[in-house]
Formats: C-alpha cells, sequence, structure tokens
C-alpha cells in the first residue's frame, strides 16, 4: 500500500514583473512515499529551487494543493504552519551563507531549539546539541568554533545539524553538495544517505547535477522552464530517458571508462521566455525533433509506462495523467 508523506497537486508560483508574468513554476503535480528521494533536475532558472521553498512555504505559491501528511498546508494559518514547518526542514547549498557567521556551532544549532521552546532546560539543550553533533559527525572540540573556522564540509555538517535540531521527518535539500568539493560531496551525500536510513527521512533532493542524483534518489523528476517534462524511478530514467531535455542532460555527464565515447547533445538555440511563455513547447526552440505540432501547444505529462511519465509530442498517444 503506498505511503504517501507529499503529494502535490497543480502547484504554480508566478512573479509579477515589467515585463509580464513570469511563471516559475507552473502547474507542476508529484507525490513521494515515505522514506524515499524525489530527485528534482533541471538547469538554473528551471524553477526547482522555488519549487522546493513553496512546498515549506518560504516562498507562497500562486496556486495548488501541497499535502502534507494529508493536510492541506498551502491553507494552513501561519501559526498551524509554522508548527507543522517543525516537520519540514531545508538544507540550503551555500553552507556558508546560510549560516549566521557571529554565532558559535553551538548557536546555530540550539537556535531553533530555543525558538520553538523545545527543550527549556539549558544543560538538557547542550546534551541534544553535542548529540546531534555526533550524529553528524562534528567532533566535540568545535562546539565553541565559529563557521568561518571551519571547512565547507563542515559547514554543510552545521546546516544538516541545524535542520535535525526539529526532528523533521521530511527535508527539502537545496543543492546541498554543488559548492563543495568532490571528496567532500561523497561524504556529504553519504552522511545523508546514513541519516535517511536511520531516521527514516524522505528527502526531495534539487540539483543541476544528474550524476549525483542518481547516486541518491530513488525518483526523479527533469525540469524546464517552469515544468516537469520527465518522471520516473531512477534507474528506468537512466536507462529509458525519453524527453528530449532528459537525453541531453545525460549525455552531458562525463563517462569514465576509456574508449567509450558517449555522443553529447549540444543544446543549441534560444530559450524560451518564462514572461508569458506561449501556447508552444517550451522545448521548441532547443529540440532537435521540434514540429509544428510542438509550436501550436504544450505537451501533457502522459504515462508511456508504468510510472514513467513524459511530456512530449513523440510520446503523444497515451492516457494523460
Ligand atoms: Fe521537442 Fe516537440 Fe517533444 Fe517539445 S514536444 S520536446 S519540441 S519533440
Amino acid at each position: 500500500m503506498s505511503d504517501r508523506i507529499l503529494e502535490v497537486k497543480n502547484l504554480k508560483k508566478y512573479f509579477r514583473t515589467n515585463r509580464g508574468t513570469l511563471h516559475a513554476v507552473d502547474d507542476i503535480s508529484f507525490s513521494i512515499e515515505r522514506g524515499r528521494t524525489l530527485g528534482v533536475v533541471g538547469e538554473s532558472g528551471c524553477g526547482k529551487s522555488t519549487t522546493g521553498r513553496c512546498i515549506l512555504r518560504l516562498t507562497e505559491p500562486t496556486s495548488g494543493e501541497i499535502l502534507f501528511d494529508g493536510v492541506d498546508i498551502n491553507k494552513l494559518p501561519p501559526r498551524e504552519m509554522r508548527k507543522k514547518r517543525r516537520e519540514m526542514q531545508m538544507i540550503f547549498q551555500d553552507p556558508f551563507s546560510s549560516l549566521d557567521p557571529r554565532k558559535t556551532v553551538n548557536q546555530i544549532i540550539e537556535e531553533p531549539i530555543k525558538a520553538n521552546h523545545m527543550i527549556e532546560d539549558r544543560r538538557e539543550r547542550e546534551r541534544r546539541v553535542l548529540e546531534i553533533m555526533e550524529t553528524v559527525g562534528l567532533a566535540e572540540r568545535l562546539y565553541s568554533a565559529y563557521p568561518h573556522e571551519l571547512d565547507g564540509g563542515r559547514r554543510q555538517r552545521i546546516g544538516i545539524a541545524r535542520a535535525l535540531a526539529m526532528n523533521p521527518n521530511f527535508i527539502v535539500c537545496d543543492e546541498p553538495v554543488s559548492a563543495l568539493d568532490v571528496s567532500i560531496q561523497a561524504q556529504i551525500l553519504n552522511l545523508l544517505k546514513d541519516l535517511q536510513e536511520k531516521m527514516g527521512l524522505t528527502y526531495i533532493f534539487i540539483t543541476h547535477d544528474l550524476s549525483v542524483v542518481n547516486y541518491f534518489a530513488d525518483d526523479i523528476a527533469v525540469m524546464y522552464l517552469g515544468q516537469i517534462v520527465e518522471k520516473a524511478p531512477a534507474e528506468e530514467l537512466f536507462d529509458n530517458p525519453c524527453h528530449p531535455y532528459t537525453k541531453a542532460l545525460l549525455s552531458a555527464i562525463p563517462v569514465p571508462e576509456i574508449g567509450k565515447k558517449p555522443q553529447r547533445i549540444l543544446l543549441r538555440g534560444e530559450i524560451t521566455s518564462p514572461v508569458d511563455p506561449g501556447e508552444e513547447c517550451r522545448f521548441a526552440k532547443r529540440c532537435g525533433c521540434a514540429s509544428r505540432e510542438c509550436g501550436r501547444c504544450s505537451p501533457k505529462l502522459r504515462e508511456i509506462s508504468a510510472g514513467h511519465y513524459v511530456a512530449c509530442h513523440l510520446y503523444g498517444d497515451q492516457e494523460e495523467k
């Protein structure tokens, strides 16, 4: 039986600009089962981070439903939402700018515990901070250190510790390793995986890097200009990518085997503006397979095989989702 912790239905986030309405997130729907990871992939500006922020209501959605454990959090009043947010946390991309440089490791981690009156006794709080530090692999001697005294990997461990301080069961990880060296990236990814297994966490893992998400995600949603263009279990997406944009992203992943030359698909052509986009497929100007139909109407996301959804007129005869 499916145990969905999150269901997002027809989520939209539009911004008014001087040039018109920017469709940052445009009518996307997906769900995640408890304890699993959904990777959300796409180029910068595709709406993946805005999606993560809307789900936590750090940015107010324009419309749509966000059902968390069956409750539409988009309708919760601010006070109720603050309570709910204890269960839903975020890990940010840049561990340095997301940490207050004037606060010590201890103060940064205990801040949400104090603000939410979770542990009032000072000694008990100290014990809890040390426990969380141990969980994320931060040595006790760093208790009174400042972020600028630590390397990028340790700073990101503080960011993770701060998210865990609230005992969440759902975390949006927004490019959590892209500001780190490759060797440190692996350590942080392993830590996030271990924590998921130990604590039964559910993740949305936002990244521009498909090779990272291949290691990490159970399911993958590929976003392009505010829309999901392909969604499938990770293995299926890598074995059988269908959307021309997904194929181009996959072709850009370096392959280590000697002698094997992957055919890189270079994306040329103008990028469609996300401000008042027309009815055409948003990828049409860059797509080598575009036909007349693609210039006339935007394709809907359709299921082409069990759990594999594609928004492309090349796959147009199946049931609409
Ligand atoms: Fe390319 Fe047309 Fe498919 Fe869009 S709908 S991705 S333009 S083939």
